[in-house]
């Protein structure tokens, strides 16, 4: 059914505006030009003084024009006024310079030299933007302008800067805030009455929400704060539903998939195992490993995700999970992010559990199970033997990288599956299980040393349950951190390889983290993923050089710790040396690891005792919290030292300063999410598509999200192809079409 949402924006606008709309915003529809919200709103008389100004502001200012000039950015020259109309096609920069009486500012416009005709000296005008510093003076940067004295001014013109507030909307040269102003306000005044609401009556009256004209109305041109602050709450709220009535089907998907129950059984592997136990398990642990266990008594699969600070022992809690699994004569899988995590995963699992892992071998336990090791660098003979044994079900419990799930394994019997440091396993990779495992799902386990805000647990991971554990295992040693200015200080970096050396001289072992690899081949992306965000949140600051690099700190190592074992680890090291390195490590044969981030997530050596991270501000906080993890896992106290060239209040230092003052990854975690931005926190690319939370923020709108949970799901529950709610659920489908979903989908 067509609504006057749908009728395209070129009946109303004309073409050439219309065809601007599409070009610069990707907007089409009545509809689309509609939900193109103001970014903020500028109240009449709140304007900035000239002396209050600040670099990186969005203001607007009231000036009078004192001098204008035009000039070509190719040749420099400057264009006489009579000839700027011959200059409409070719590159020119016009410089006004505009002034409240006492003080003075430059405005700097690319490509319109037609403004130098217009804003000539004694006009008065607004100009809003973004405030910059350009050869040490004050700019504002292709700013909008509005012309206050302008003679004749056409009636709408007058009735629309009559406003008490303007509306701003995200707008470029080619089409300014004020086009798309005048034409939301033609497109509103021809909006018929009755649009279809896509949040029904009912639940508008008991949330006293606005409908949806009235909100259109009063979003784009408000009278009051209070409509301002009305309509986009009503906005959050349908976002919300809209995506939590997505989850909500999501779920009733989950629901009727059918798993096969494990429930626990005594006498087998798992009551061995805990008997065995060197150490008693925390609170903790056992209280999720009875939620574990509850959920795999079901005959649905159980989509549990386990967050837990680093070295709280989730390992234990997973190799539990899956020994139940293997005691029902079922398989498990464990998956993990990197090869060298999967390698050391398999080595643990095989430690712990001893003889029990040694079936049909020389001293094997009864009913003893065999660890399988399945990654991408395995030798032809290696794969088929753990491909074989998988297939068999000769191996109960099979570790490997994420491949895993894309190979042509089979499994005899595949029960659970735990994915290891990764809090993203979305539907594909379900869907792919689900493959492998006839009509019946896996259970799936994932865990996560990364905490993550309620909302955003509910928002991303929709329909996961989430079980945390808190506490650390008696016993385990304090890290004590600090920072290490290596400019401002050099004394304290040579006293930090100092402490390295002393550390070593006790029979410890030592990490140094670089950011970068530095063979002058481009940098392994998996490996520098993060670091992008790093330095997006440091304080906007060109870096001055390249980050340091493993090969530049062996080197110099080299000569400061001639007299140590030290050895380099990198993502792009052959597999066979990765693992040899990190097998000469864990037995105490290397005395410093020199590498990069491949040993954040997971790596257990708890002889280790000293981590430098070298650069330390290029990383984000909550991998710099995962790396120092690596320290103090046993009984050595950890010491992790964080070297920066950073000197100062700034933000990046701030970081580092925040890092070395707690080791609550919860707490961390808060301060990290307060400084990224919405995409980052629910891995949405900014790719400059329209989104569907346009409003809505997952970090400030949980009580929003919250009743739109409660809502979506009681929908749902008695009309679950929203047949009564046509107008939610074409919403629900053109969100579903959109690529904006990505994060609900995506790993
Ligand atoms: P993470 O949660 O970071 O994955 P691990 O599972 O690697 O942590 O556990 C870290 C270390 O703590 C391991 O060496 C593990 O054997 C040990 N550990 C786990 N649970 C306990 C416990 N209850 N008491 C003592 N040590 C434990
Ligand atoms: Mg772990």
């Amino acid at each position: 059914m067509k609504t006057d949402m749908d009728r395209k924006l070129r009946d109303f606008v004309g073409a050439k505006t219309a065809k601007q709309f599409t070009d610069v915003l990707n907007i089409e529809t009545v509809g689309d030009l509609l939900r193109h919200y103001p970014r903020r709103y500028l109240k009449k008389g709140e304007l900035t003084p000239f002396n209050e100004l600040e670099i990186g502001d969005q203001a607007t200012v009231n000036g009078r024009v004192k001098k204008v000039t035009v000039r070509s950015l190719d040749t420099k020259a400057e264009i006489p006024l009579v000839e700027v109309s011959k200059w409409s096609r070719r590159k020119t920069l016009t410089k006004v310079v505009v002034t409240d009486g006492e003080h003075d500012l430059e405005l700097a416009f690319f490509n319109q030299p037609w403004l130098a005709t217009k804003l000539t000296p004694g006009t008065s005008a607004l100009f809003w933007g973004e405030v910059t510093m350009f050869r040490d003076i004050m700019q504002l940067k292709g700013p909008g302008t509005e012309i206050l004295d302008d003679e004749d001014l056409t009636e709408a013109e007058i009735e629309r800067r009559a406003r008490p507030f303007r509306p701003l909307y995200s707008a470029t040269a080619k089409l300014p805030t004020a086009t798309i102003e005048r034409s939301v306000k033609i497109v509103l005044d021809n909006l018929s009455e009755e649009l279809e609401d896509p949040v029904p009556e009912l639940i508008r009256r008991k949330e006293k929400l606005l409908g949806l004209v009235e909100a259109l109305q009063k979003v784009h041109l408000p009278d009051t704060e209070k409509d301002i602050s009305e309509a986009q709450n009503r906005f959050r709220f349908e976002e919300a539903l809209v995506m939590q009535t997505i989850l909500a089907q999501r779920r009733a998907v989950t629901d009727a998939l059918k798993a096969v129950p494990r429930p626990r059984t005594a006498g087998g592997l798992l009551d061995e195992f805990d008997k065995r136990l060197p150490f008693s398990l925390t609170a903790g642990q056992s209280e999720v490993g009875d939620e574990i266990f509850a959920d795999l008594e079901r005959a649905h699969p159980m989509h549990r995700l386990l967050q837990g600070e680093v070295g709280s022992g989730k390992t234990v809690v997973a190799l539990r999970a899956m020994l139940s699994v293997v005691d029902n004569g079922g398989q498990a899988v464990l998956l993990a992010p990197t090869e060298v995590l999967a390698t050391q995963h398999h080595k643990t699992l095989q430690k712990m559990l001893g003889d029990l892992a040694l079936q049909g071998m020389l001293g094997g336990a009864d009913h003893a199970t065999k660890v399988g090791l399945l990654t991408g660098s395995l030798n032809a003979a290696g794969r088929r033997t753990a491909m074989l044994d998988a297939a068999s079900g000769a191996a109960g419990i099979v570790v490997g990288t994420h491949a895993l799930l894309e190979d042509k394994v089979q499994f005899a019997d595949l029960g659970l599956v735990v994915v290891d440091e990764q809090h993203r396993f979305g539907v594909e990779q379900r869907a792919a299980l689900s493959a492998k495992s006839g009509e019946n799902t896996p259970h799936v386990l994932v865990m996560t040393a990364t905490p993550i805000p309620r909302t955003v647990a509910m928002t991303v991971f929709g329909d996961l349950s989430v079980s945390t554990l808190t506490e650390l295992p008696a016993g385990r040693s304090p890290i004590q951190s600090s920072v290490v200015p290596a400019k401002q200080k050099p004394e304290w970096l040579d006293r930090a390889w100092a402490r390295v050396r002393e550390e070593v001289g006790k029979g410890h072992q030592a990490y140094v983290v670089c950011p970068r690899i530095g063979d002058d081949v481009k940098n392994a992306t998996d490996e520098e993923g993060d670091l992008a965000a790093g330095d997006e949140e440091g304080d906007g600051k060109k870096q001055a050089r390249p980050p340091i690099s493993v090969m530049q700190v062996a080197e110099a190592l080299g000569e400061i710790l001639s007299d140590l074992r030290v050895e380099i680890l990198h993502g792009r090291l052959p597999a066979e040396e990765k693992d040899a390195v990190m097998t000469r490590f864990a037995a105490g044969e290397v005395d410093v690891l020199i590498a990069t981030t491949v040993i954040e997530v997971g790596v257990d050596v708890p002889n280790a005792s000293t981590m430098v991270i070298m650069d330390a501000d290029r990383f984000g906080i909550s991998q710099l919290h995962q790396l120092r993890g690596r320290v103090g896992r046993g009984k050595v106290p950890g010491l992790c030292l964080l070297v920066t060239d950073l000197w100062d209040g700034s933000k990046s230092y701030g970081r580092l300063a925040a890092v070395a003052s707690t080791t609550d990854g919860f707490e961390l975690s808060r301060i990290d999410l307060e400084t990224r931005r919405e995409g980052d926190v629910l891995g949405v690319a900014q790719s400059g598509k329209r989104s569907s939370l346009k409003l809505l923020s997952v970090l400030r709108d949980e009580e929003i999200i919250f009743t739109a949970r409660h809502v979506a799901q009681s929908l749902i529950s008695v009309d679950a192809e929203l047949a009564e709610y046509p107008a939610l659920r074409s919403f629900v489908q053109s969100a579903l079409e959109s690529e904006q979903t990505e994060y609900l989908e995506k790993t």
